[in-house]
């Protein structure tokens, strides 16, 4: 059993002051493996108290000097990158292959993308050509508490952790702790690279504790949140206190829009992506909206798909998907497909219980619902396992307005060989994101919702823009 119960506060690894022990459960085997601590209420306040002290001076280092710190971080990142991806792989259960290729390559990649981000930014600007005696200003906004998810870890934890970094704010992270490991590596790469004392801290905790101490703490200026809208409102209302800017990244409902035109592909693929990570993504396109005239063939197709499915332990190298992260989750995915049989769903591949030959571990089946109207829970519900609800529709105009038809707007997903007809639907979809064809999004590009998807705009200039206030002056000398 690892004994990873420190925390890392002012540029060393301590004990907790009044932390309570809490096990890290591999979801493949039910097994724990690691025990952690979650802090109190005086571990959190001497993180902040830590991160307060070192503003003073990381907000004037130089871009240069930042810079130099993120190259640092990068290689070692990638001297430890498989390390990173073995580590997330056994806490939350993505199979290992594709935990070190995708989910600990989002970290490295979100590294480099705020790099260049940094070396192009302009932290001083001009109001207008004609307003020479005007002077913008881009200013780390303070202290920042970081509160992430399980889900992506590392790729979250780098849209937080880099971008605070390069605007000069100092920060404490409080990973998820249904998946610290990756973030307790990630605190040692950073201590690797050099990390001034006290610009970065890291403790684990949850959310009634640590989280929601940081989110009401009067020294943290800032909270970038991701995970659940319901944990997103609380944070809201503890942070209204204080008057915290509060930067939130929640769920989704993504719809996946195949019309009659689609690659002859579509289906398998919207399938792949929606089991990604068995299903536990924000941005899984988990209501696939079909053209009536398509519809049929695309119900069967996705039934072979998801009967191609394998799920397998996470350690099992390969294409295939893992468990989910907890026994919490199981039921609540569990109990989502039992709600689609029990509203009148057609059930087309899976259904309730695990999959033949697996009976410890958190795994499901790979699941599809077709006939599915917009009321049901599936639909509006986000149910974060491998679970697809199909419907049908009839005209560019239902299909838009289903598609909107929900509390969400993180990402909807055109699929369609009409170039006008791609651009006229992407316009009238209410999602922060829109992936056209299975092209994914250039990195640098912002990732956020709208609605209760969250305000938030992570990655590229945006995601700096994020961590800065803006200050405007006026009779400012000419140079
Ligand atoms: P969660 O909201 O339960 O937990 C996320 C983090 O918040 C954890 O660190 C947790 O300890 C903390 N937390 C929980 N309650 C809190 C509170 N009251 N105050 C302060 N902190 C609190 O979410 P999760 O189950 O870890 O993650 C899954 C969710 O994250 C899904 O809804 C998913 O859609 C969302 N997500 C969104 C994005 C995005 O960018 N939009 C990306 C990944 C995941």
């Amino acid at each position: 059993m690892q004994d990873a119960r420190n925390f890392y506060i002012n540029g060393r690894w301590v004990a907790p002051i009044s932390g309570t022990d809490m096990p890290v459960i591999d979801p493949s085997t039910e097994e724990p493996f690691a025990t952690i601590a979650l802090g109190g209420k005086a571990d959190t306040d001497a993180a902040v108290a830590a991160a307060r002290a070192a503003f003073a001076g990381w907000r004037k280092s130089s871009r240069a000097e930042r810079l130099d710190l993120m190259q640092a971080i990068l290689d070692v990142y990638m001297k430890r990158s498989d390390e990173m991806g073995a580590a997330i792989s056994q806490e939350m259960g993505a199979p290992i292959d594709m935990a070190k290729i995708q989910q600990s390559g989002a970290g490295s990649g979100h590294i480099k993308a705020f790099i260049r981000a940094l070396e192009g930014f302009e932290f001083e600007r001009e109001l207008r050509p004609d307003t020479p005696n005007d002077r913008i200003i881009y200013e780390p906004i303070g202290v920042c508490a970081l509160i992430t998810p399980w889900n992506w870890p590392m790729n979250q934890i780098a849209l937080k952790v880099m971008p605070a970094l390069a605007t000069g704010c100092t920060m404490v992270l409080k990973p998820s702790e249904q998946s610290p490991m990756s973030g307790i590596l990630f605190t040692e790469i950073l201590h690797e690279a050099g990390v001034p004392a006290g610009v970065y801290n890291m403790l684990n905790g949850d959310g009634p504790g640590v989280g929601s101490q940081l989110s009401s703490h009067r020294d943290i200026d800032m909270v970038s949140f991701t995970g659940s809208t319901r944990a997103g409102r609380a944070i809201t209302i503890a942070g209204a206190e204080t008057v915290k800017r509060v930067s939130l990244e929640l769920g989704g409902k993504g719809a996946n829009l195949v019309f009659a035109d689609a690659d002859p592909k579509a289906v398998k693929q919207g399938i792949i992506r929606c089991f990604n990570n068995t299903g536990q993504s924000c941005n899984a396109p988990t209501r696939m909206l079909v053209e009536r005239a398509r519809y049929d063939e695309a119900v069967q197709q996705a039934k072979a798909a998801a009967e191609a499915t394998s799920v397998n332990p996470a350690s099992q190298e390969g294409r295939h998907i893992g468990p989910l992260v907890s026994e919490m989750q199981f039921n609540k995915v569990q109990d989502l497909i039992q709600k689609g049989i029990d509203e009148g769903a057609r059930l087309v591949a899976g259904g309730v219980g695990r999959p033949d030959g697996l009976n410890r571990g958190y795994f499901v089946r790979p699941t599809v619902f077709a006939d599915c109207t917009n009321d049901m829970t599936i639909m509006r519900e986000e149910i974060f396992g491998p679970v697809l609800s199909m419907m049908p529709f009839d005209t560019e105009e239902q299909a838009i307005a289903i598609a909107n038809d929900t509390d969400y707007g993180l990402t909807n997903y055109i699929q369609t060989s009409d170039g006008e007809k791609a651009r006229r639907v992407a316009r009238e979809l209410r999602s922060g994101m829109v992936d056209i064809n299975g092209q994914p999004r250039s990195s640098g590009a912002p990732f956020g919702g709208m609605k209760q998807s969250g305000n938030g705009r992570e990655g590229g200039v945006w995601g700096l823009e994020e961590f800065c206030e803006v200050r405007a002056i006026g009779g400012w000398p000419a140079e």
